[in-house]
């Protein structure tokens, strides 16, 4: 009997944490492959392999136990979009399929870029808006109009591992749009381009 209790703890323990997973050898590799200001390549729809790999869903990261592999990713992730002039990039853009991408804050003074680490969606309306303009740096070269929705509630781990729970609003490219960047990038965790969500083919 205590044998067979310890099988089931055992396989719950595992199934728990599933998925946060530490950093595979490949995934470590990768990120140590450069120092903070080498970007990384950017995959993109035009590649076969890259496509494929843009459509993984990601596991979340161990923040305790990956932390300074996480702090090189950001540094990295951060100038590769700063190289690519992008708003916003998420891990699997990047080859890492884990849970975090970095967006511009354009609700903040300065436009900080911040890092989502494990995010979630909490809370959205049940109406939908159309974003004009999307565009994504994974598939160069075209933009289009998305099915997006106008506020989300989010919960993070912010850059310092610490719990953020905010509201993001803002649908405007004119003036703040960061929820709509949000929107993006969490959809690439999850394998989903903006392709996917086209309102309406915009000026290919
Ligand atoms: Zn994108």
């Amino acid at each position: 009997m205590p044998k067979f209790i310890f099988l089931i703890c055992t396989a719950v323990l595992c199934f728990s944490c599933n998925n946060k997973t530490i950093m595979t050898e490949q995934e470590r590799n990768l990120i140590l492959s450069g120092d903070e200001n080498t970007p990384f390549r950017v995959l993109t729809v035009d590649n076969a392999t890259d496509s494929l790999f843009l459509r993984t869903e990601c596991s979340d990261l161990n923040y305790e136990a990956d932390s300074s592999l996480i702090t090189r990713l950001i540094a990295r992730m951060d100038t590769t979009m700063k190289a690519e002039n992008g708003v916003g990039i998420a891990a699997p853009q990047i080859g890492i399929p884990r849970n975090i991408f970095l967006f511009m804050r354009i609700d903040k003074p300065g436009n900080p870029v911040e890092v989502a680490i494990n995010p979630r969606i909490v809370n959205k309306p049940n109406e939908t808006i159309c974003f004009e303009g999307d565009g994504c740096l994974s598939v160069p070269g075209r933009s289009g109009n998305s099915v997006r929705y106008a506020w989300i509630e989010v919960e993070y781990l912010n850059a310092k591992g610490e719990t953020v729970r905010e509201r993001l609003e803002g649908y405007s490219r004119d003036t703040d749009f960061t929820g709509i960047i949000f929107q993006h990038e969490f959809d690439h965790l999850r394998g989903i381009l903006y392709t996917d969500k086209l309102y309406e083919t915009s000026k290919d």
